[in-house]
């Protein structure tokens, strides 16, 4: 009895009389950080080590292969362990640090903290990155042409040597949004205007991404607010792929291909569609004198099938690619049949006879020609699928309404149905994209035709399209712009 008043008394006068102070035991065993600030109910057990120290101190972690990805936050598995010298994906501690992010302005709009302890830190790298970005000396880079070859790893043919590359051609000037959006993609085979990607420096770890998700002063409570408005789902899993990044063009400044990479051999991690994460390793494989440049962009070899879209990474592709040529005709049908369904392959014949080993060089280099002459995608209104649920919705679809509440001025909302799952009904199914007919910015675009950064002028006639001369704007005339131009002028 006694011993329990004693009890009593000393933790009245550890928390208060009331009992309502937090237990000062417990905030004794928590690590105090340089840096970042906690919610005093958040479990720091989850927490990787680096958030303790101060961003400008910190060292990132490389892998076996000298790489940092992700800003090197990540643990690297040590020695003696399965996967040792690799990045340590921790996917259950990614889950519970996703659920402690709801003490933050994440869900409850918390003013008090309303950055979660990695997104703090983050910003942090990501503002000294961009003050380093804009002290940069880049010489004569912007006027060099660099070949490109982009891989990806882990999926191999019969003789161990990647199945799956393609090797290219662009300037040194090339704004990396437009090298996303306008090239990379088209040229692997992917969707535009589909998934979020991200690039991350493997010298420096830095990662860089898509403008819509990310700025300068962007907040926690903004930034949701712009997942939520592009609609591009992937982005619940920003924090597998550390966290934030440098946005790619804001008012800070729009980055270039030599703003990443400077020297032959270096290479950078793309990836595509965050969560399934398809990764690409691109690595440079010579950087042209300005005498040799023309600025232009050229797709001049490759190997392999672009994976499906909505697939799950590159291993599952392996696996799928090993299914194919399974001699069980039910093992390969289910792979031809997710095949036909996925986007990138819709509307094509996808036989028994499909090779994931092909690669057609003429088609990729139609798709990045019709990408180049075309607007930059609208960030904030990724391709999306819709299905209808109720009548009401079909009245929705008709009235154009939702979405469409979303658009700023000279947007239009496209929608176009899945024809496979029928017309505008209960059940039906249709996509929904943002598309602009404002004119995209110069800094940061390239010339419809050839795809030069360098002295773009806008078509006098819809003012719209940017060429690098004359001959660029007649060939492109020619090749399509005068149906193109006559839709925008009116
Ligand atoms: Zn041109
Ligand atoms: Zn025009």
């Amino acid at each position: 009895m006694n011993g329990d008043r004693r009890t009593l008394q000393s933790l009245q006068h550890m928390f208060g009389a009331s009992g309502a102070q937090r237990p000062s035991v417990m905030n004794n065993n928590r690590r105090r950080s340089e840096y970042v600030r906690f919610h005093p109910d958040d479990d720091q057990h989850y927490y990787p080590d680096a958030l303790f120290e101060h961003p400008n101190n910190f060292v990132p972690n490389k892998d076996w292969a000298g790489r940092t990805i992700w800003w090197g936050l990540s643990p690297i598995v040590p020695q003696g362990k399965p996967g040792a010298g690799h990045v340590d994906h921790d996917y259950e501690h990614l889950m519970m640090r996703k659920m402690a992010g709801n003490l933050y302005g994440r869900a409850g709009g918390n003013a008090a903290f309303p950055e979660t302890p990695e997104e703090q830190f983050v910003g942090a790298l990501v503002d000294k990155q961009i003050r380093k970005l804009e002290a940069m000396d880049l010489g004569d880079l912007v006027h060099r042409d660099y070949t490109l070859k982009i891989v990806m790893e882990e999926i191999k043919d019969n003789h161990g040597n990647d199945m799956i590359w393609r090797e290219f051609r662009v300037s040194g000037g090339i704004s990396i949004a437009a090298l996303a959006d306008k090239v990379i993609t088209p040229l692997m085979g992917w969707v535009r205007n589909y998934h979020a990607h991200a690039f991350t420096v493997h010298k420096d770890g830095a990662v860089y991404g898509p403008t819509v998700c990310f700025n300068d002063t962007t907040s926690q409570v903004q930034l949701m607010n712009r997942i939520q408005e592009s609609k591009a789902i992937d982005m619940m899993h920003l924090q597998s792929i550390g966290y934030g990044a440098v946005p790619e063009k804001s008012n800070r400044g729009v980055w270039t291909l030599a703003h990443l990479l400077q020297e032959e051999g270096e290479t950078m991690l793309w990836v595509y569609d965050y969560g399934d994460n398809y990764t690409h390793v691109i690595t440079v494989e010579e950087i042209a004198p300005v005498s040799e440049s023309t600025g232009k962009v050229a797709v001049l070899d490759g190997a392999g099938a672009c994976p499906r879209e909505d697939g799950s990474g590159n291993h599952e592709w392996a696996e799928e690619v090993r299914k194919l040529a399974s001699p069980i005709a039910s093992e390969r049908e289910t792979v031809l049949g997710e095949l036909r369904r996925a986007l990138n392959y819709k509307g094509r014949t996808i036989g028994a006879s499909f090779d994931p080993e092909d690669f057609d060089l003429a088609e990729a280099r139609a798709r990045v020609h019709a990408a180049l002459g075309s607007p930059d995608s609208v960030g904030s209104g990724a391709k999306t699928f819709v299905s209808l649920l109720h009548e009401g919705a079909v009245d929705d679809f008709h009235n154009g309404s939702g979405a469409a509440g979303r658009l700023r001025r000279g947007q239009t909302l496209e929608r176009t149905w899945d024809d496979e799952e029928g017309g505008p009904r209960v059940g039906g199914r249709y996509m929904e994209e943002i598309t602009s007919s404002k004119r995209d910015k110069k800094d940061g675009a390239c010339c419809y035709m050839c795809g030069t950064p360098h002295n773009l002028s806008g078509c006098t006639g819809c003012r719209k399209a940017f060429y690098c001369g004359t001959e660029c704007q007649k060939a492109h005339w020619n090749a399509g712009h005068r149906a193109q131009c006559k839709k925008w002028r009116k």
